[in-house]
């Protein structure tokens, strides 16, 4: 057993296992552990004082098919994992298109031009963080655009779009009183631009309300008023998105 292991669960502000990241509640006079899925997809953990990082871990490792469950209903982003080769010919998405993968080393790293994903041969044994990267650079640029009228519609200030892997969240973003930004999957720059602008909307109304109370919904429904099928659209494609599995 690591030192890690033993050390009071409470020292940390997040406990992480695999792709769930969990808040740590202060200790309470509770003597049994608890997970809760909060209505936004965040994960509160709460536990007694004594509890190491072992055993709160070894919790969440035996409830996790109960927590997928639960994001499931809450618009998170799980189903199957969806695997991908790094080999020719194999298909990957961007803004709802599939492209055909070709290695040359014509490219250093990965391109999409002329119609199919390029990536270097030297790339392949990491084939998965040379996509990653590549959706980051170019879908941040590409939605730093993008968000623009629906932020003029907000009457919001100009607003930073980070491009980050949010495990199974399509976005995140918080009211603050400093500068605004919001997280975008970059998964989620597989999706087409209807269902990317639908993130997009959610997590700008997010800024204003982190609850999906019936005020944050009139905020989205303001901005997009047939917002309902494109969220019933992502919840059907969704499963169908590349993660980054191999
Ligand atoms: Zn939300």
């Amino acid at each position: 057993m690591t030192a890690a292991a033993v050390m009071p669960l409470h020292e940390l502000p997040e406990l992480v296992v695999g792709d769930l990241a969990l808040v740590i509640a202060p200790p309470s006079d509770r003597t049994t552990i608890e997970i809760t899925v909060e209505r936004d997809a965040s994960l509160i953990l709460r536990a007694p004082l004594d509890t190491t990082i072992e055993r709160a871990t070894q919790f969440v490792i035996d409830k996790r098919r109960w927590v997928y469950r639960k994001l499931a209903e809450k618009d998170a982003l799980t189903g199957p994992p969806i695997t991908k080769q790094f080999v020719e010919g194999e298909g990957f998405a961007y803004l709802g298109r599939s492209y055909r993968l070709t290695l040359t080393d014509q490219v250093a790293d990965v391109g999409l031009e002329r119609g199919r994903f390029h990536m270097n041969p030297s790339q392949v044994d990491q084939g998965a963080a040379a996509m990653r990267r590549w959706y980051i650079t170019t879908g941040t640029q590409w939605l730093q655009k993008r968000i623009r009228p629906w932020e003029a519609r907000m009457g919001e200030d100009t607003i930073d779009v980070a491009v980050r892997d949010l495990g199974y969240r399509w976005g995140s973003a918080r009211p603050s009183e400093g500068p605004q930004y919001i997280n975008v999957h970059w998964a989620a720059l597989q999706l087409p631009p209807s269902l990317i602008d639908y993130i997009l909307v959610h997590e700008l109304a997010h800024l204003h309300e982190t609850n999906h109370t019936p005020e944050f919904w009139a905020t989205v429904a303001r901005l997009m008023p047939a917002y309902d099928t494109q969220r019933t659209t992502l919840a059907t494609i969704g499963k169908n998105i590349w993660l980054g599995s191999v």
